[in-house]
């Protein structure tokens, strides 16, 4: 496989990829800042990759998206432009991208949404310039492999929720934010969890181990194709709610939607037809699997 980086290696997805991978190098925004181009310049130059896995961005809950767009925008947007600039400079082999399923057209005719409707509309508001920032990563991919005959690709996930997400009030993700929420209430003997929206979105989620695997399996497989990756699971945020109630022993809590808080996009489920005809052993755990293993961290980690 060569000399393997991966940027964003202290986040949810780096952490789980270390699992299958672990003699790549694992980098964070402690060892260079890959917003600027000396810093990555200076990653370049220090590691000579033979392969880029890029999962470093500025990623954030709906709430941190709403109030931060011009980070979320130029963050991105700087970091996957130099970071691709620079692979080319420097004859990086393979550069795996990784965009978001959030970044789809907010609204489309066909769902679940194929690779090909990635363009066929804005993407939604509450993450409106994380979604463009993402997307021009696609975009510049594509150029890339057009003009200069890389063979680089990106890869779409969809929601993700594991071991290692940040549980921080406003930058969490949704399943880490609900299995927090269901530990802290039952610490406290309460009755209730407060939950944002309607509960009506629909979402797929997968566990990031089980994306991480998909990475390694590209890499090993010598897969060079740009695909859509989620879970079999598209359920509503009210049906997910109460498979986390019941896996982690909070039947008892009652849920009170909060309608002052926005729901975020209705849907964005993607077709994952490509691959399954990619990779035909792809077996991602259920839901309500994850969410056990989650909790269980959590609570092995605050008891
Ligand atoms: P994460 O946990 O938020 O981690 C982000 C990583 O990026 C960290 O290692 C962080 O380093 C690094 N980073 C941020 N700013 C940086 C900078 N200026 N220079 C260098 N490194 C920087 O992210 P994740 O959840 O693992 O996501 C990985 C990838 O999957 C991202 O591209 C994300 O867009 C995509 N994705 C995530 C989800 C999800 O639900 N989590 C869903 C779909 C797609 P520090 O630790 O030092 O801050």
């Amino acid at each position: 496989m060569g000399n393997i980086v991966v940027t964003g290696g202290s986040g949810l997805v780096g952490k789980s990829l270390k699992k299958y991978l672990p003699n790549a190098v694992y980098l964070s925004s402690k060892d260079f800042d890959l917003t600027t181009e000396n810093g990555v310049k200076n990653m370049y130059e220090t590691y000579k990759p033979n392969v880029v896995i890029h999962l470093a961005a500025k990623v954030g809950g709906i709430i941190d998206n709403i109030n931060k767009p011009a980070e979320y925008f130029t963050e991105n947007i700087l970091m996957n432009t130099l970071l691709v600039e620079y692979a080319k400079k420097y004859g990086v082999k393979r550069f795996v991208g990784i965009l978001s399923t959030c970044i789809f057209p907010d609204v489309s005719n066909e769902y679940p949404m194929k690779e090909e409707s990635l363009h066929l509309g804005p993407p939604t508001e509450t993450n409106f310039s994380y979604g463009y920032a993402k997307r021009s990563l696609a975009v510049q991919i594509d150029a890339y492999n057009k003009q200069y005959g890389t063979k680089y690709q990106y890869l779409t996930p969809c929601n993700l929720y594991g071991l290692d997400d940040k549980d921080g009030e406003n930058n969490s993700h949704f399943i880490t934010a609900l299995i927090k929420k269901i530990f802290d209430a039952k610490q406290k003997n309460e009755n209730k969890i407060t939950l944002y929206g309607d509960g009506s979105p629909l979402r797929q989620f997968m566990y990031s181990d089980d994306f991480a695997k998909i990475i390694y399996d590209v890499i090993d497989k010598e897969i060079y194709e740009s695909f859509n990756v989620a879970s079999f699971e598209n359920l509503s945020i009210k049906e997910m709610s109460e498979i986390a109630l019941k896996s982690c022993g909070g039947e008892h809590l009652e849920i009170i939607w909060d309608n002052t808080k926005p729901n975020g996009q209705y849907r964005k489920d993607v077709s994952i037809e490509k691959l399954k005809s990619l990779l035909p052993e792809f077996n991602p755990i259920p839901l309500s699997d994850g969410i056990k293993l989650v909790y269980k961290n959590y609570y092995d980690k605050v008891s």
